[in-house]
């Protein structure tokens, strides 16, 4: 257990204020018992796995931070195409393991940098599938202290959502179903996958990934968010040390001192610039925690860039990149 602890350590981003206490439990049992025990004493706590799609506050979190990872990794073949792992394996490993037992459906998410858990609770994939897709069933810890499997059906999985982001509960593990495939051909698929993110990606500087998830009509009518941010030129958009990247507008980096209120200003202004082009208010994929424990959709707690860019301070920041 770690008091006082930094949380921009454990984000992406690099950005976060101090958290009163972060724990990494060791095993599966470890975690359960710290859990349990945070409840009965009602202490305000958090589960998170790799922060890869968090953005901390600047003012930090008022409670303890539980961190999934060697606690639950564990990775299993049932037989059938059927496999078990668990929350806290990484999930490329976990995409790797997968293509050795020669079973195809997971080889879209191998770049993806996170723990399994995180990747279920946000049904996250790229080229536009998800891993709820094969999801047979996943084990939680459940907000009333059970532990339960809950069948796929219960799940509500949608594009980059599901229950789990709202029900509390903390994910222990998965069962996943995978079809029979070419062991070899997949190798090439995700050689292929990571050789296209590395070209089209921000690499050098920190980054949650996409910011902003793919709205069916404004892809329909522009494309993906990346490409209505640019067509609203705001690429390279800076706010404070947070810039919308050069190199692909979805992503927001930080530029090396970079807080949230920044990042927070930045999807605001995307979101009013978008609309004022598209008439579509893009909804974020990053998750911002509050001081207090709240943890939702970042759009949710930026409100409006038209209302901040009155305030002179934040207008005269706003410096287009050249
Ligand atoms: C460079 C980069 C590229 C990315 N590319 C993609 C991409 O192509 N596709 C994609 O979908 N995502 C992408 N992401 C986002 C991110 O990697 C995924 O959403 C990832 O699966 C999140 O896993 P995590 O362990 O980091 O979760 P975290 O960010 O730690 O948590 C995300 C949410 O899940 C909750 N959570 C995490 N673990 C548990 C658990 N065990 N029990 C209950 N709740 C839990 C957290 O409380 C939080 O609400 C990218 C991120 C980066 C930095």
């Amino acid at each position: 257990m770690q008091y006082d602890a930094s949380l921009a350590g454990l984000s992406r981003w690099r950005i976060g204020g101090p958290a009163d206490a972060v724990v990494t439990p060791r095993t599966r049992r470890e975690l359960v018992e710290t859990v349990a025990y945070l409840r009965s004493r009602d202490v305000r706590h958090v589960v998170i796995g790799d922060g890869s799609n968090l953005l901390f506050d600047d003012a930090g979190f008022r409670g303890v931070v539980v961190r999934t990872g060697q606690a639950l990794d564990g990775f299993e073949i049932v037989g059938g195409g059927v496999v078990r792992a668990g929350a806290g394996l990484w999930v490329p490993c976990f995409v790797r393991n997968v293509i050795d037992n020669a079973l195809s459906g997971a080889v879209h998410a191998i770049g993806i940098p996170g723990r399994l858990g995180g990747l279920v609770v946000m049904n996250g994939g790229s080229q536009r599938r998800g891993i709820g897709d094969n999801v047979v069933s996943v084990d939680v810890l459940d907000h009333d202290g059970v532990e339960r499997r809950i069948p796929r059906d219960a799940l509500d999985f949608s594009y980059r959502a599901s229950r789990l982001q709202t029900s509390g509960a903390v994910v222990l593990a998965a069962e996943f179903a995978f079809e029979p495939g070419d062991r070899t051909a997949m190798q090439q698929e995700a050689i292929a996958i990571l050789r296209s993110r590395r070209a089209k990606f921000p690499r050098v500087r920190q980054n949650c990934g996409s910011v902003f998830v793919s709205d069916p009509a404004l892809y329909a009518m522009i494309g993906p968010p990346g490409l209505a941010i640019e067509r609203a030129g705001l690429k390279g958009l800076r706010r404070g040390g947070a810039q919308i990247s050069p190199d692909h507008a979805n992503f927001i980096v930080n530029n090396g001192d970079a807080l949230s209120a920044d990042v927070l200003a930045l999807i605001a202004i995307a979101r009013d610039r978008v609309a004022a082009l598209t008439g579509i208010r893009m909804l974020a994929e990053v998750r911002h925690l509050d001081p207090f424990g709240g943890l939702r959709p970042a759009h949710e707690v930026c409100g409006s860039a038209d209302a901040a860019s009155q305030e002179p301070d934040n207008h005269e920041r706003l410096v287009r990149n050249s």
